[in-house]
């Protein structure tokens, strides 16, 4: 069974998208936690970074620098919080793996 993250990249559930290339697709998150709250994902299907081989690698680290570019361009000069919620103890709720983007307001450390 598809998870929803599968649907957006297949076209069939709508996502306000920010940017896209052929490795990856960046959304705005539905429930944000944060003035900007944006999900960076993979188009490929890899469950979590738990999941991410060797063959990945090239991958793993173009998502970050996806992060980085939306970040200049969103403006978010004063930093921001990136997360890659991880298996059931990391809180992970979708099974595609992902990075959210959160910026535009001071985060606290530790998180919950
Ligand atoms: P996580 O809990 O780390 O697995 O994060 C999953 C995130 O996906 C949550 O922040 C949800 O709000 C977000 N989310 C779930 N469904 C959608 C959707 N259809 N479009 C955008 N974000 C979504």
């Amino acid at each position: 069974m598809s998870t929803i993250f599968k649907r957006i990249i297949d076209g069939e559930i709508e996502a306000d998208i920010v940017y896209e290339d052929d490795l990856c697709l960046a959304f705005r998150d539905v429930n944000p936690q944060a003035p900007v709250h944006i999900l960076v994902i993979p188009k490929k299907e890899i469950r979590s970074i738990a999941d991410l081989t060797l063959e990945d690698q090239s991958l793993a680290g173009h998502l970050l620098l996806v992060v980085s570019k939306i970040a200049v361009e969103l403006e978010l000069d004063s930093g921001y919080r990136v997360v890659a919620n991880t298996g059931v103890d990391g809180g992970q709720s979708v099974d595609h793996l992902h990075l959210h983007l959160m910026g535009g307001r001071q985060h606290e450390w530790p998180p919950g």
